[in-house]
């Protein structure tokens, strides 16, 4: 990612240089920065769709869905 420097590269930042978790770029951990921990919009969605298909890979349990089962027929 380019990173565009101020005309004044005098500015102290005190703002942490994080690695973004979803591609390990250096990123400035700073409330200007609309995306950290991440470095860019699009790694911040990768990591939601990594989440998402985590949530989607949980098992979950079908509903018992037996129409056929009526117990007065086996009588
Ligand atoms: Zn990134």
């Amino acid at each position: 990612m380019p990173t565009q420097n101020p005309t004044s590269a005098n500015t102290p930042s005190q703002a942490p240089v994080v690695a973004c978790p979803a591609c390990g770029e250096p990123t400035l951990f700073a409330p200007s920065n609309t995306w950290r921990p991440f470095c860019s919009q699009r790694c911040k969605h990768i990591d939601l769709g990594a989440w998402a298909a985590e949530e989607f890979r949980v098992p979950t349990e079908p509903p018992p869905d037996a129409p056929d089962d009526d117990p007065r027929q086996a009588l």
